[in-house]
């Protein structure tokens, strides 16, 4: 990790408060959680990446470095691809951010604000990405209380192909089929 990337900046000495005026008690929250880990870490507690964790906690669902990136850029906040990427990687470290196991083009994203579990379908063939809300399934993997394992947070992938998939590959299959019976 490049940790020359803010090392101009000025050290962060009071609260940011970049993209809403009040912040929630979620994110004043994650904020002594993030400082906690930087201390530690003897890394910069800079305004960037306050910003970034602000940005983070103010998006719900899953997002890319893009969209990130989007979001910051609206507030007329700006900040280098490199410090999105070193930052999202610390949030990971700090436990404040999950990084999605997607095979998508860009890597996915999404904070870790709360204990309620969480389920995604994924598109072996485009990589669709949907959540799925079933109470079911939610009871099922909270009733999983391991003995020796310290719970941060729970979340389930389902993998397979989704309709607008399906439908596609039978109607290739179907078409290869035609094709070779034509040929005999
Ligand atoms: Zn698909």
């Amino acid at each position: 990790m490049n940790e020359n990337i803010n090392s101009q900046l000025p050290a962060l000495d009071s609260q940011p408060s970049i993209l809403s005026p009040q912040r929630s008690a979620l994110i004043v929250n994650v904020e002594q959680r993030f400082r906690e880990y930087l201390q530690a870490n003897n890394l910069r507690q800079t305004r960037e990446r306050f910003a970034i964790l602000q940005a983070v906690y103010e998006t719900e669902g899953t997002f890319t470095i893009e969209d990130l990136q989007k979001r910051l850029l609206q507030i007329n906040f700006h900040v280098s691809t490199a410090t999105l990427y070193n930052t999202t990687l610390l949030l990971v470290r700090a436990n404040l951010l999950v990084r999605h196991p997607f095979s998508s083009s860009s890597a996915v994203f999404e904070r870790i604000y709360d204990e309620r579990p969480r389920t995604y379908q994924v598109c072996n063939n485009c990589h669709q990405i949907t959540l799925i809300k079933s109470r079911e399934l939610s009871a099922a993997v909270l009733s999983y209380k391991p003995r020796r394992f310290s719970v941060s947070h729970r979340i389930t992938y389902i993998y397979g192909v989704c309709p607008k998939c399906k439908r596609a590959l039978q109607k290739n299959l179907n078409n290869s089929q035609y094709s070779s019976n034509e040929t005999r």
